[in-house]
């Protein structure tokens, strides 16, 4: 196509519809027909962005190859599409308002007063036209976080309606995701509150094409018929979205729904190709008929809130399914854990993870869990801190330097085996100052890495800022902690493993946010078929 399509995705009534979800599928229906699509996020906060938030508050910071720090919902994009989002993905109130403020000193606007319509406006729009000019995609889609009638939300509203009139209506299309409740005692669906949600998209000059409605029971046909009266759209773009089994299955609900032909008309596109889907109705096949299945405990500090691991659910998920085998993932906050209740917690599960994390509230438990899983050769993956906690655990338990630790647990620690790197010291500010992003890493030849891998070197995502310290390099490997992956470039330990444990593997960088459903990670999808092998020798015993 020659010119980018824009489809707006809002939400109305109640957040936590799942917009992400419904803009990927859509994104993925599109892909199907061998259109580019590419998924935006706009979050209506003023943080810059989510990497100073803590993960009780926003879940996981998802990061993406170029360093950026975004919305959990972009790691859903690329576990969806299969392809890699950037910085210009996911932009915040914080951003737009840094760009305008930014350029406002420059003499940028000289003269000018600056306003929220039109230069706040104007840069919302830039960002959207950045990615549709860009002559890469035929459709660019844009989840505007929030809802509808949210005060923060409005600039975002009010940028959209005007996207409408520079693109023409041909190229331009608004879907509204919105909440259908069942009231039990009434046993009816309302469609009120999605009433007045359009109502407040209409005020704002915006008239929503499709309604995409998220309900608990299937809405018949005089609720359809209703909606579209109501909401002054066609009946047949009444969308339903019910709860689902998973959230894989979304694409092809709504492909039952033909969310995708709706627009591919709106937009006045004949494509009429059906969806290639092969690969994922393979994969859902796989996902929902196991054959095996595995208990692995996911050691972490923010286990209460699972959102903040969601990379790592979803990279177990893909796995699963590649292995036919079903991951039931335990998570256990890692400071319930000590010396004397490894044996109960942990001692009935086929694997474990240790998570990444920060502060050092939580690392004791953690280093205790390596220690149990190292010492009862239980199939072993650290991923970031988790990574770092089994250094401190080889070092203190191996080595016997009883008093090793990370700079981020002990300040004054005498033997930092995890420490800060230089530059890292001078940092005083804390947002995006991390290592992040994509950096290389170089396997040693024979390593579990490179076998596991299938490849001498690699390209992974970081986020963290204190890494193993290399003074200690020497004396780790010699007591049987291979540095088996390391940074090309700077020496730096990005992999470490225990070649004589059955499967013990500590990465500093973050692989669950490569994992995709048509491109499960390496390591999670070896880590899974570890512990099946791990619970057949337990059921043996
Ligand atoms: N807190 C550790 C660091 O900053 C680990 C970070 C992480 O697990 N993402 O190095």
């Amino acid at each position: 196509m020659a010119k980018a399509k824009y489809i707006f995705v809002t939400g109305g009534v109640t957040s936590s519809l799942g917009k992400g979800i419904i803009s990927a599928s859509l994104g993925k229906l599109l892909q199907a027909r061998g259109f580019k699509v590419t998924i935006q996020k706009f979050d209506p906060y003023i943080n810059i962005d989510p990497g100073t938030l803590n993960p009780y508050e926003h879940g996981e910071c998802y990061v993406t190859d170029d360093g950026a720090e975004t919305d959990l919902d972009l790691g859903h994009y690329e576990r969806f599409l299969n392809t890699a989002t950037s910085q210009a993905n996911n932009i915040t109130t914080g951003r737009i308002y840094n760009n305008v403020i930014t350029k406002e000193r420059e003499g940028q606007y000289l003269g000018k007063t600056v306003q929220v319509v039109p230069h706040i406006t104007d840069e919302i729009k830039r960002n959207v036209y950045l990615l549709g000019e860009s002559g890469d995609y035929d459709f660019v889609i844009t989840e505007i976080g929030g809802c509808v009638g949210d005060i923060e939300s409005l600039p975002f509203i009010e940028a959209v309606r005007q996207v409408k009139w520079d693109v023409g209506q041909n190229d331009f299309l608004v879907i509204h995701l919105t909440l259908i409740p069942y009231l039990k005692a009434a046993k009816e669906l309302k469609t009120k509150p999605t009433q007045h949600s359009v109502k407040q998209l209409l005020e704002a000059g915006i008239q929503p094409d499709i309604l995409v409605c998220r309900a608990e029971t299937k809405l018949p046909d005089d609720i359809r018929k209703k909606l579209a009266l109501f909401c002054n759209v066609q009946y047949n773009s009444v969308i339903e979205a019910l709860d689902a089994d998973t959230i894989y299955d979304l694409p092809i609900l709504m492909r039952k729904e033909k969310l995708a032909e709706r627009v591919l008309t709106k937009l006045k596109i004949s494509n009429k190709t059906e969806p290639n889907l092969d690969q994922w109705k393979d994969f859902l096949g796989k996902l929902k008929n196991p054959t095996e299945e595995v208990k692995i405990g996911l050691v972490g500090k923010y286990v209460e809130l699972p959102d903040a691991y969601k990379s790592i659910a979803e990279a177990f998920i893909h796995a699963g399914a590649v292995n036919e085998c079903k991951v039931d993932l335990k998570w256990i906050p890692s400071e319930s854990i000590n010396e004397e209740n490894c044996q109960s917690v942990l001692g009935k599960l086929d694997g474990i993870l240790v998570a990444p994390g920060f502060g050092e509230r939580g690392i004791p438990g953690k280093i205790e869990a390596v220690r149990y899983v190292r010492e009862n050769k239980i199939p072993f993956f650290g991923i970031c801190l988790g990574m770092q906690c089994a250094v401190i655990e080889f070092a203190r338990n191996v080595l016997k330097i009883k008093d090793a630790a990370s700079t981020e647990l002990d300040e004054n620690t005498k033997s930092p085996v995890i420490d800060l790197m230089e530059e890292q010291k001078k940092i005083t500010i804390k947002g995006g100052t991390m290592r992040l992003g994509a950096y290389p890493c170089t396997f040693k030849r024979g390593s579990k890495a490179a076998t596991i891998y299938g490849k001498s070197k690699i390209i992974e995502r970081h986020r963290h800022r204190y890494e193993f310290n290399n003074k200690y390099l020497t004396k780790m490997e010699k007591a049987g902690l291979m540095a088996s992956g390391t940074n090309p470039e700077t020496g730096l330990v990005e992999v470490v493993e225990l070649p004589d444990h059955p499967w013990f593997i500590g990465t500093q960088y973050h692989p669950e946010l490569k994992s995709t459903v048509l491109n499960p990670h390496p390591l999670f999808v070896k880590f899974v078929r570890a512990a099946i092998q791990n619970s057949k020798l337990h059921a043996k015993n």
